[in-house]
């Protein structure tokens, strides 16, 4: 029975194995299990997650994948796997939020220190690698969107017997393959397009089978296991995942245009604008954030759109707009200008939300 295809008769849909545990009939047979890594117990191996790890396996061009309870669970197993106390990690800024506060709170507390430079100086990165264990990225960077020169890096990080770790959630597999660029092990907040209907929390990562390996004690005693339903349900979203992004993709094209023309808007970051968008970005880009007047105009912003909710998270059906300013922990990791915007543009008609950004924009001045 290959990992990735358990199938009784045929179904279209994946069994879901709803189960925590799997029962044997003698001790040999449990045994068994247990040596040939079968599954016997949830938390450790599951056939509806297997199916689920292997289509990530095989969209990202990995030999292997581990589905983990949240993006941070895949980002804190990845860490927490291969950093020892005294060991230095170089990251690029910004990344997520969430990986920044890892990064300079617990992971500080216990030895390991961060270096983090800026996306797009890619000479700084290489000066910092020296003496570091590992590299942590995200390329298009969150929240800003600027492409990092991934191939000199990894390249020389190889040099220096460093590992690769890249956050890959905003090119979820189909954008851009940081693993044909050198990165050892993407990791992914699954939550986001791998899921596509904003009803899932999961992570992913994958890369060669003996780093995926060397999560699997992190992720059994950390507990962040992947919930059987939940990746049934990313089994169904992964189906529609290149026709989502094509979408999603086409409305922020034109999204970008129309605010870059737009004297309300100060800056635009749209990661298709990078110069090196045309190096790593082989189908585009997605998510476009703003800069307007201040705080004020970027609360009445977001508060006048009409078919834009306001909320965190991406990657869903339905768009959202995100006041940088008013999620604390974003706000204290880097002090963005007040009037930064993330929007998330979901699957609407694209009109409409063109449509809805001019209306918002047109009462700002
Ligand atoms: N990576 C990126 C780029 C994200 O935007 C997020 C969440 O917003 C995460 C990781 C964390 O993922 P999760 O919320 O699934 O833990």
């Amino acid at each position: 029975m290959a990992r990735d295809r358990v199938s009784f008769f045929g179904e279209a849909a994946p069994a879901l194995f709803q189960t925590s545990l799997f029962g044997f009939d003698t001790v040999e047979a449990f045994e068994r299990a247990i040596r040939e890594g079968a599954p016997y117990y949830t938390r450790g191996e599951n056939p509806t997650v297997a199916a689920f790890e292997a289509a990530v396996a095989e969209l990202e061009g990995a030999e292997a994948a581990r589905a983990f309870a949240s993006g941070m669970g895949a980002i804190a197993a990845a860490l927490f796997a291969f950093l020892r106390p005294g060991d230095r990690v170089v990251a690029n800024r910004p990344v997520y939020a969430g990986a920044h506060s890892l990064l300079t709170g617990i992971l500080k507390r216990f030895g390991v220190e961060t270096t983090f430079v800026e996306t797009r100086d890619t000479e700084g990165i290489l000066k910092a690698i020296p003496g570091a264990r590992l590299l942590y990225l995200e390329s298009p960077a969150s929240y800003t969107f600027e492409v990092l020169d991934l191939e000199p890096v990894a390249e020389a990080a190889h040099a220096e017997g460093a590992l690769v770790l890249v956050d890959a959630t905003y090119t979820a597999g189909v954008l851009a393959r940081p693993l044909e660029a050198g990165a050892d092990l993407v990791l992914h907040s699954a939550s986001k397009f791998f899921s596509g209907h904003s009803d899932v929390v999961a992570g992913v990562a994958a890369g060669r089978a003996e780093l995926v390996e060397a999560l699997r004690e992190p992720y059994m005693l950390l507990g962040a296991k992947l919930a059987p339903f939940e990746a049934w349900l990313l089994v169904r979203g992964l189906r529609t995942l290149e026709l989502r992004l094509k979408q999603h993709r086409a409305t922020a094209a034109r999204a970008a245009a129309l605010l870059k023309d737009h004297p309300a808007v100060r800056q635009v970051y749209w990661a298709e604008d990078d110069p090196l968008a045309k190096k790593y970005l082989r189908h585009g880009a997605s998510l476009v954030s703003i800069e307007l007047e201040d705080s004020d105009a970027a609360r009445a912003f977001a508060d006048r759109l009409r078919h834009f909710k306001v909320g965190v998270s991406w990657g869903g059906h339905e768009s959202l707009v995100l006041p940088l300013f008013a999620q604390p922990r974003v706000a204290r990791a880097y002090g963005f200008p007040g009037g930064m915007v993330r929007l998330h543009f979901g699957l609407e008609p694209t009109e409409l939300l063109l449509a809805d950004l001019e209306q918002a924009l047109s009462r700002l001045s």
